[in-house]
């Protein structure tokens, strides 16, 4: 499954261990050590058998505690060494997670690495919202988009292009940034009414959703949720999602046999 001197960056899902992939729970239990990330949920570090090395390299918002170039060092040095490695990594290794510079670092040092996927935050969100990320004539586009910014610069982001109507945003990062999205998408054009979702710790305990508009977006940022991971929705499936509930609910209350 995994050789002596191989890396697997390998996907850990949003949180609960139960959206590991098959291949990804055993390539952990066949490793000898793993690397991971803040974003690993506790429940997938519980599986790790007790004879692997589990090294934290995690990386927080402001709270950074290895670099990335430390990072690639410690898994190339790693492998050179003879270990099995697997680096895992929250969510999908290819979304948003610098697996571009650790597959390069492997290569550049001739060690074979590969990538197993993992279910991303926001699939793992729009599941707690019980909708779809897509919805036929209403949102045909799903861009995924970081609103992550190096230290001191400015969200730089094609406000113009992100400011469809017909597509769903998924804001990965952008919690602490959702002033500077919400006014760039209204300026561009995107009504203030637009449905937004707030998801935090999608899939973990401390689960927590927050649905309103997108020129209140930034009050809810502050006050509605907490500083666990979050990712941000945005687009008029949110709204068909929500309707569908609120009636869903209606219905329910209306053939309550307490009433
Ligand atoms: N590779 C990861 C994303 C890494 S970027 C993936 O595919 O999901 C880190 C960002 O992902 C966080 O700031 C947050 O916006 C989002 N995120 C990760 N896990 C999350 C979770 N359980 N709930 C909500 N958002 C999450």
């Amino acid at each position: 499954m995994i050789e002596t001197g191989e890396v697997w960056l390998v996907g850990a899902g949003p949180g609960d261990p139960d959206l590991l992939t098959r291949k990804a729970e055993k390539l952990i239990c066949a490793a000898s050590v793993i690397f991971y990330d803040a974003l690993v949920g506790p429940g997938v570090l519980a599986l790790v058998p007790a004879h692997v090395r589990l090294v934290p390299v995690g990386k927080r918002a402001g709270r950074h505690s290895k670099d990335q170039q430390t990072i690639d060092a410690l898994i190339v040095e790693a492998a050179l060494a003879g270990e099995k490695v697997v680096r895992l990594k929250g969510g999908d290794p290819s979304i948003f997670g610098r697996a571009m510079e650790e597959l390069n670092a492997c290569r550049d040092a001739g060690i074979p690495v590969r990538i197993c996927p993992g279910v991303t935050a926001a699939s793992a969100a729009s599941a707690s919202l019980g909708m779809s990320l897509t919805l036929r004539g209403l949102a045909r586009r799903l861009t995924f988009v970081t609103a992550h910014t190096q230290r001191g610069k400015v969200l730089a982001l094609d406000w113009q292009a992100l400011a469809d109507p017909e597509a769903t945003l998924a804001i990965y990062m952008g919690k602490s940034a959702a002033a500077q999205i919400a006014e760039g998408l209204i300026a561009a054009g995107l009504p203030g009414r637009t449905p937004v979702a707030l998801v935090e710790n999608a899939s973990l305990d401390g689960e927590a959703s927050f649905v309103t508009r997108l020129d209140l977006l930034p009050l809810a940022a502050k006050t509605a949720v907490g500083d666990g991971p979050a990712l941000l929705l945005i687009g008029e499936a949110i709204g068909a999602a929500a309707k569908a509930q609120n009636k869903a609910s209606l219905q329910s209350a209306d053939f309550d046999p307490q009433r």
